[in-house]
This record gives structure tokens, sequence and C-alpha cells, in this order.
């Protein structure tokens, strides 16, 4: 199966939903297509070289040794969950590391798929994959059609590190949120019975990567009555947001103060401040029957925390230069330049605590709430799909619906005119050598660098000399094509531009 197929199914999808009025959204799309060329020929492997995976083949484990020795002042110990996320991601979508097997019943032949890690935080193809999964599920079951609102809540400097350590601490905080604004329904409508609908979703990052937690909550527009009748909420006038962020700050000093993260004479200071850095931000506003505009929001509310195009890494001066699309609000410009240690210690910060849910239901959106509410599991008008029976079978979570979803391929259908059926999930690893050689695949991984060799590479530098005597990796020439277009001088300028 090649990727011409894929496109041209996709472009049909597309305009044959656009009259119904029905569109993919972006993510899911990707999504998709991160997932088709998973089992596409053509495009299998490619991502090995990509700049975060050279990086870490060469770094990781150096970083690993230096941790292991020194306890990082900023980090502390090396959380177990990071060093599980980061191998797992140097394996993820490897054949050598564990292959699907699917044997095609009327002919016999057989396609192999590599499997991935679905581990949180690091693995952009896997958070996609889980996001639109997720994504369609929430507008499917838990969302009724009203109009929403996302209300961000973003926090001082100076108490962003009790959150780094205690990852319990979000969950509170959130629930401070919902109370503020079941309070704040319930007195404009003068109605104690009226239950909110609010999702949480956490959120480490900055636009530089610097740890900055801060809370997503989409929350709807107005309330629900306990026949579940929902009340809109209409205009939030300015001063109620005011007030809003005010109250907010008030209940999460107190808080605080009470559970001695801060003394009650700094929390009276930073009441005085005229900017505490306490921000609550909600402009942005879903109406009831843009289901696509709330499946956009959704996923920029669990959105990945570094764009894998923003990476930029040059071997020869061992520097990372990440790009973002926006500019840093304190910092004043849209790129940080870091060392490969530095560029790790980074990503891990926003590896999310082993066990920590990153999402909250609150309200009408929990569980036991939502059944008593609206008793028919289906509550939104989810465009009907007709797939075929096997594909079905695979059920909600499964790789090969989510490609016919998109694409209207079927990863499960032989040339031969055959289903493929999956024969065996194989981990052996003398048996995975055995079945790739057969194949004609490569019966090894990617070689990671070891802790103690540095690497000796050429320079990409036009101007830099190659020293004698230096070993050329194999993928010594697989440089970003930005370091051999852009001179250091105009490096600042080129990226404050659009
Ligand atoms: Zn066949
Ligand atoms: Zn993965």
């Amino acid at each position: 199966m090649d990727s011409k197929p894929c496109r041209q199914s996709l472009s049909t999808f597309i305009k044959r939903n656009a009259t119904n009025g029905a569109q993919p959204s972006p993510a899911i799309v990707s999504a998709a297509k991160a997932l088709f060329h998973k089992t596409s020929r053509s495009k299998k492997h490619n991502w090995e070289k990509g700049p975060l995976y050279v990086l870490l083949r060469e770094h990781w484990q150096r970083y690993l040794e230096s941790r292991q020795k020194n306890r990082d002042p900023k980090r502390g110990y090396l959380r177990p969950e990071i060093r599980n996320t980061f191998e797992s991601f140097l394996q993820c979508g490897v054949l050598a590391h564990g292959v699907a097997r699917f044997l095609c019943n009327t002919c016999g032949k057989q396609r192999l798929v590599p499997l991935s890690c679905r581990k949180r935080g690091l693995c952009s193809r896997c958070r996609q994959k889980n996001n639109a999964i997720w994504s369609e599920w929430v507008q499917n079951e838990v969302l009724p059609q009203v109009a929403y609102r996302q209300w961000v809540l973003s926090l001082p400097k100076c108490i962003r590190v009790f959150f780094r350590f205690d990852p319990t601490l979000k969950a509170k905080l959130s629930g401070i949120v919902f109370r503020v604004i079941t309070d704040y329904i319930r007195i404009r409508f003068g109605r104690p019975d009226l239950i909110p609908l609010m999702i949480t979703c956490d959120q480490s990052f900055g636009t530089l990567l610097d740890y900055s937690p801060h809370l997503h909550n989409l929350i709807a527009d107005g309330g629900f009555t306990p026949e579940g009748k929902f009340v809109p909420l209409g205009k939030i006038p300015r001063r109620h947001q005011k007030e809003l962020e005010e109250l907010m700050r008030r209940r999460i000093l107190t808080w605080l103060v009470r559970i001695g993260k801060i003394s009650s004479t700094w929390a009276k200071t930073m009441r005085r401040w005229e900017h505490a850095g306490f921000s609550l931000h909600l402009e942005t506003r879903i109406r009831a029957d843009d289901r696509a505009g709330l499946g956009r929001l959704l996923n920029y509310m669990r959105r990945h925390p570094f764009s894998m195009r923003g990476i930029h890494y040059n071997p020869a001066t061992q520097k990372i230069i990440y790009r973002a699309s926006k500019i840093h609000g304190g910092k004043k410009r849209n790129f940080a330049i870091f060392t490969p240690t530095e560029f790790i210690a980074a990503l891990s910060d926003h590896i999310p605590h082993r066990g920590k849910h990153e999402i909250r239901y609150y309200g009408a959106a929990h569980p036991q709430i939502r059944k008593r509410l609206f008793p028919n599991r289906s509550i939104t008008k989810a465009v009907p799909v007709v797939e075929p029976l096997h594909i079905q079978k695979q059920g909600r979570r499964a790789w090969a619906r989510w490609i016919w979803r998109i694409f209207e391929v079927d990863p499960l259908h032989c040339s031969c005119g055959g289903t493929l059926t999956l024969n065996a999930i194989v981990l052996n690893k003398e048996s995975i050598r055995r079945i790739l050689a057969h194949a004609g695949e490569p019966t090894e991984g990617p070689i990671m660098a070891s802790a103690r060799s540095p690497p000796l590479r050429p320079s990409v530098c036009p101007s830099a000399e190659v020293p004698t005597g230096t070993r050329f990796p194999p993928h010594s020439n697989q440089t970003t094509s930005i370091w051999r277009t852009i001179r250091p001088g105009l490096l600042l300028r080129v990226f404050r531009s659009p």
C-alpha cells in the first residue's frame, strides 16, 4: 500500500462530507496520517532520521548516567516514568522491537506493523492518535450540544515550583476553579440546583518548553437543571471577569496557606500586588452548532508539549534550536537555544507523573452525574459512518478503524480481495529477527550511543575545519537544512520574522 490512494481518498472524504456540513478536524486528519504512514512501506522508518530521534539516540545514555550520579538541584531525582518514556519513545514504531503480524485469510500474504509506545508527554504520534480518539469520544458521549467557553487559569512564577514536585496539587487547584464557577452560575441565576459542566486539561509548558503549569478548562456556558435542561449564561460582563479572577486569586492563596506551602505574610503581600501573576482568560467561546470548532478546541487543550517541526539539531555544534510559532511573553523571542542535556531535561519536565490523570471531569461531565442527567448514552448528533463488519469489530481504540474513518482505506484489505487478520504479536527478539530477515526488513533497530564515548564528527559549517581522524557515524549527513542556509548572525532576525 503506498501513500497515493490515501491522499485521493482523503480529498474525496472531505469533499463528500463538506456537502453534509461536517469536516474532520485538522488534528484528526494528522493523527490518521501518522497512523497510516505506520503501515505505508514508502514512509516507514523515515521518522527515525528526525532531529529528536537522532538527538536522543546520541545523548540519552549520557544524560541518564549524569542524572543518576548527580542530583539535579532544579528537578530533584529522576522519576522512573521519565526513563521509561524516553526509552519507549526510542523503540516506538521500530519493527525490531516488536511486531504485529497480519496474515491474509485467502492468499496467506503477511503484513508487519510495528508496535507503538503509547506513552504520554514525549511521543507526538502516540499523542495525536490518543487525542483523536479522546476528542471523538468526548464530543459524542460527554458534551451535549450547548455553547462552551474555555477558561484558562495561569499562575504566578513564585508558586509554580510547588506543582513541579507535587502532582496532586493540580487536581485540588482545578477543584477550586470548579467551585468558583459553580458559585458564579448559581448566584447569577439565583438557582442553587444548577449543575455546571467542566473538563480540565493540565498543561505544564510555556511557548519555549519552559515549565509553566496552567489549566485549560472547557466549561458549558451555563448550567443544567436536575432534569437535564440547559440554562444558558450568555455574555459574561468584563467586571464579572475581573471579580472572578480576584475570587480565584483569594481562594488559591488561602488554600496554599492552609496546606502550608506559603506563609500568611507572603499571601498578604501577594494580595496587595497589583499584578499578582494570576490570570483568567475566558475569551474563547464556541457556539452550540460549531462542533468542528469544539473539536479543534479540545485538541488545543490537550496538545503536545512541543512541536516536532520546531526542533533543529546541529550535531556539529551540539546545539539545539527550538523554534515556536508565537513570541514568548517574558523572553520576547520565539526561539531558545539548548545544549543536548538542557534540552532533554526541559523535555523531561513535561512528562506526567505516573498514575496521575491529565484530564478531569466535573459536574455534568462526571460519569455518575452524566448518567443521571443524560440517560441516553449518545447525547450528540454524531455523523453516522458505515464501516465494514471486520473494521467495526476492531472496537473504538483500534488503529484500523481510525484509518478507515478518515481515509476510507481499509488497511486490513489484501490486494487479492481477502481480509488480513491479526496472526500474532511477536516480542521475542530471535523470532522477530527471523521474521524480519524473511520479509527483507532491517533486523536491528537504530544503535544507541553509549554513555561514555563523546561523538567525533565533522562540522557542517562551511568555514569549520574537519579534524584529522574524525569518525563518520552513519547519520552524520542528516543535518537539518536550517543550519546549512542560515548564518549565525542572521539567526535572530530570521526567527523573529513571521
Ligand atoms: Zn490476500
Ligand atoms: Zn509512541
